[in-house]
């Protein structure tokens, strides 16, 4: 294998096309070709590309000041960005750094120095799902059982698996509350063998990039709630992806009756203009902190730098000049139902689900003559769908077959009926190909 030039893809020979510009929910490549951003990126453009509020900050604080260093200086739309963020979810602190796995850890080791302030320094063990994602770092990649955990076999920690609520293939004959009530009783075995030495949970309430946003049966994130509480745990949600509006509410947690002590949001924080991405820390934790060793033990270098704050604090300006949260809710309604007519004309879509802004296609090819590798039946769909200018975001993981499907939450009416037609297309594209490789595999047979 060659590779095309010096710089590294995940696909070390990938041809992908070069992008040039972005407008809204469009992008256009530099042949010229336009697409229609269904998936955010990887659900993180949420106010849509190059909104010009956000660009105007980006100029204006670009020619103040970009970069001092957290140790030295504060600055205006850092303290703003942090006020604003704990009013608009409750939480009492909020500590900046610059990824989504950087703070599903800083979560982690908010809760680990908790322990150790409180005198309790043997409570070291997370808890987590297996079919899940948090992050590509060595603590967040080993809190799944996540294909790419393999880059890290042998050093990855050891992090106890609780069971992922996954209804669509697990729930089988059981009612909503009786599959929660089996998943808690499997939750309480892992609670009960590692007891006073647990730490935390790591949950994502709407399981995202791997299982194509599944929800909890109604009462199990409560019922994890109670255990943490009975255990003495913390509750840590990772709502990197679900955060921030995304669901249709500020935090996906809260639509299932949780406060988490720690929250991971990232994404739509930076919405695609800068990274940035934040812990939101409960009163109870922080007041612990500052009474005791007053000092956070953490930090990453461009963490809470003065551009990036003022970028997302842009960012959540439009978020409450826009009302998207709200908007989340009703265009997300009309994006399910427009994905629920395609799953009623395409025998590929197993399943459609999602809240909110944030929706998730499962396929299954019932008529296939051999079994394919894990992420091909995915992998074709998304490329007919680049082919019709359309861009989905493939699930990662090993574990299913499916695509999320979340435009920026500022997409318009015709937008989100656009995006179903080219969807629509590049189904009808896929089905036409597997009939033809079908009808192929049984002509063969028959020779
Ligand atoms: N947590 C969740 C739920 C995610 O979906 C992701 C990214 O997809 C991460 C953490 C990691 O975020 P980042 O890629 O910004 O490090």
């Amino acid at each position: 294998m060659t590779m095309s030039s010096t710089l590294i893809h995940n696909a070390l020979n990938a041809q992908l096309p070069t992008i040039d510009r972005g407008d809204g929910v469009w992008l256009w490549d530099t042949d010229g070709t336009r697409y229609l951003d269904g998936c955010s990126g990887a659900v993180v453009t949420a106010v849509g590309h190059a909104h010009p509020a956000v660009l105007s900050a980006i100029a204006e604080q670009s020619g103040r000041v970009t970069f001092t260093h957290r140790g030295a200086f504060t600055s205006a739309p850092l303290v703003e960005l942090a006020d604003h963020l704990a009013e608009l979810t409750g939480y009492a602190g909020v500590w900046f750094v610059n990824s989504g796995s950087e703070a599903v850890e800083a979560a982690m080791q908010f809760a680990l120095q908790y322990f150790q302030e409180i005198n309790a320094p043997e409570r070291t063990v997370f808890l987590s799902a297996q079919r899940g994602y948090h992050g590509n770092t060595l603590g967040a990649l080993s809190a799944s059982g996540h294909a790419r955990r393999q880059a890290i076999a042998g050093i990855a920690l050891d992090i106890p698996a609780l069971p992922t609520p996954y209804a669509f293939a697990d729930q089988g004959d059981l009612s909503e509350d009786e599959y929660c009530a089996q998943l808690l009783t499997d939750a309480r075995a892992v609670f009960e063998r590692y007891a006073s030495r647990l730490a935390g949970i790591l949950i994502e309430p709407v399981g995202g990039a791997t299982l194509a946003v599944t929800t909890s049966p109604r009462g199990y994130l409560q019922g994890l709630r109670a255990l943490c509480d009975e255990f003495g745990a913390l509750f840590i949600a990772d709502e990197v992806m679900s955060g921030l509006g995304r669901t249709g509410e500020i935090l996906a947690s809260f639509q299932d009756g949780v406060r988490a002590d720690l929250v991971a949001v990232g994404k739509a924080l930076g919405a695609g203009y800068t990274p940035i991405a934040a812990t939101l820390v409960d009163a109870r934790i922080l007041h612990t902190i500052e009474t005791g060793s007053g000092r956070v033990l953490g930090g990453h270098t461009y963490g809470g730098n003065p551009l990036s704050a003022a970028v997302a604090g842009a960012v959540l300006d439009v978020f409450r000049s826009e009302q998207l949260v709200t908007r989340a809710q009703s265009m997300g309604a009309t994006l399910a139902e427009g994905l629920r007519d395609l799953a009623d004309k395409h025998p590929l879509i197993a399943d459609t689900r999602g809240r909110g802004m944030l929706r998730g296609v499962e396929f299954v090819d019932t008529a296939a003559a051999t079994e394919r590798p894990q992420g091909e039946l995915a992998g074709r769909i998304f490329k007919a769908a680049v082919a019709e200018g359309l861009l989905l975001y493939p699930t990662t993981g090993g574990y299913i077959e499916a695509v999320l499907v979340a435009p920026p939450l500022t997409i318009t009416p015709e937008e989100v009926d656009e995006l179903i037609s080219r969807f629509d297309r590049a189904l009808t594209r896929v089905e036409a190909d597997l009939a033809f490789e079908a009808g192929h595999v049984l002509a063969e047979s028959a020779r």
